[in-house]
């Protein structure tokens, strides 16, 4: 059973000429309509943000329609990962998913309405006969279009192969105010007759989101303005259904780096691509809240923040920028805001991914280790990597080992190894560990710092980078940092 809305029995009951009268105090419905031909990338994403944004500030409701009548084209799978990645951005819609493929009988109610009340016709052209319209066209230097020709040829239910037509006005404008372009039109005279029905019997996209969207009951279309035009042919159908327009909010373009359109083909904007980075949802959202919207110069925004302040006057028609490294650094502070206690869970699964399966246990001392190192990071992923060390004991070239430990501070190395047995297990800390590699400087004018704490840094991390090498020691534990000396000093022996 089809859930219909007021909008649509009222529709059915009264015939297609009431206008539904618009209210003051009308809730407000938004509605997000992927079409699940691939996943989720950042221009869809926006657009989700900004519907749901609107909604929730308005205590509104904010619908998740799945646009799936192209069979051929439409996967389960993409629709999969269409809700993982909108719920994982945060972005909870009211009530259960609608599948346009479950609603292909109201799509065809509707359109014998528009048959009955003759606002739509059959239409019999051949593929053959379309292209050779356009052709002539071309030759005459118009611009090809359908002309129209069944458009008075009343052909009956008995037809044969036909799709249906919107007979779309022949004159005037269709316009409407855009609450982000402003003014919009079009002459009609520009505009087909568009199929609405295909010689199948399924709907064609304009059709249905018209259809669905008078349905239920959506106040504001927000979309990309890629869909301007739609928007101005959706207009003349529901003035057909002589039912009120919704508001449209057509949202800029987003740019890539390069200032090239952000295609859908560009895997790299993948929401769940972002997520296997380890971006914060927190900060991807408020990041894609930037690309279009602004308050004032603020650029970090909770979600509750976002909530409160969104506003669709407030969006530019500009095309809005893609740029990598200022979602990084959103994503940075947003990782320094998060407690350790928060982010322990989130890194978990990462880490436990990186590691061999033996090794997957709980990571111990998660929390302590995030707090040593987060500050290095840009995202989770990086922060996974930067500390599996503490889990996996790391491999290193013996040329690097033949680098840092040299007959200068070979002896001194062997030391620190002696002095930092001889420290009880409760002793064991960043203050006792930096005591011991003073100790050792101040018996030998000629080493440095770095002469005795790479050497314990490359046993420890593998690498020559890390967080302080005496914090670090004292959160892997005497036990593993002497396990990890000694081989190192095995390497050089
Ligand atoms: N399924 C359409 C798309 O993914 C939806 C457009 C709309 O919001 O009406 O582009």
């Amino acid at each position: 059973m089809h859930r219909l809305s007021s909008h649509y029995l009222y529709l059915s009951r009264v015939g297609l000429e009431c206008s539904i009268m618009g209210n003051m105090n009308e809730p407000i419905i938004t509605r997000f309509a992927p079409s699940p031909t691939g996943t989720l990338h950042l221009g869809g994403a926006r657009t989700a943000l900004f519907c749901y944004l609107f909604a929730r500030r308005h205590n509104g409701k904010f619908i998740l329609r799945i646009e799936d009548t192209d069979k051929e084209r439409s996967k389960q799978e993409h629709t999969d990962e269409i809700l993982a990645a909108l719920k994982w951005l945060g972005l909870q819609w009211d009530g259960e998913p609608e599948y346009q493929s479950h609603r292909i009988d109201l799509y065809k109610q509707a359109a014998h309405k528009l048959l009955e009340r003759n606002l739509a016709y059959r239409c019999t052209c051949t593929v053959g006969e379309l292209d050779a319209m356009r052709e002539a066209q071309k030759q005459r230097g118009k611009n090809p279009k359908y002309d129209g020709r069944h458009r008075e040829s009343n052909l009956g239910k008995d037809t044969q192969k036909f799709v249906i037509r919107f007979k779309n006005p022949l004159d005037g404008d269709v316009n409407f105010t855009d609450l982000v372009q402003g003014e919009v039109k079009v002459s009609n005279s520009e505009l087909d007759d568009m199929v609405i029905m295909r010689e199948d019997g399924s709907p064609t996209y304009n059709f249905c989101a018209v259809v669905d969207d008078m349905d239920m009951g959506i106040t504001h279309i927000i979309r990309g303005d890629d869909h301007l035009r739609n928007s101005l042919r959706q207009c003349n159908l529901y003035d057909a259904f002589g039912v009120k327009r919704p508001h449209f909010a057509h949202l800029p373009l987003i740019l890539n780096a390069k200032g090239g359109r952000l295609s859908k083909r560009e895997g790299s904007y993948n929401i769940l691509d972002y997520k296997a980075r380890g971006i914060l949802p927190q900060s991807l959202c408020s990041y894609m809240a930037r690309l279009g919207w602004s308050h004032g110069d603020q650029e970090i925004f909770t979600m509750k923040e976002l909530t409160e302040l969104f506003d669709l006057a407030a969006v530019q028609k500009s095309p809005a920028q893609y740029d990598e490294t200022k979602m990084l650094w959103v994503n940075r502070d947003y990782i320094m805001s998060q407690s350790n206690l928060e982010l322990a869970p989130v890194m978990f699964p990462m880490l436990r991914a990186k590691l061999p399966q033996e090794m997957a246990d709980k990571p111990s001392n998660l929390e302590a280790i995030i707090g040593l190192h987060k500050e290095r990071c840009d995202d989770l992923n990086t922060l996974t990597d930067e500390i599996i060390f503490y889990y996996e004991a790391p491999e290193y070239a013996k040329e690097e080992v033949a680098k840092i430990i040299t007959a200068e501070n070979l002896p001194a190395v062997k030391q620190l190894r002696a002095k930092l047995d001889l420290l009880e297990p409760t002793d064991w800390n960043a203050l006792a560990i930096k005591a011991i590699i003073k100790e050792l400087l101040a018996q030998d004018a000629k080493l440095k710092f770095p002469d005795i704490a790479m050497p314990l840094r490359l046993a420890i991390t593998g690498t020559t980078s890390s967080a302080s090498i005496d914090k670090v020691a004292e959160l892997l534990g005497k036990e593993e940092t002497l396990k990890r000396l000694d081989l190192l000093l095995e390497e050089k022996l």
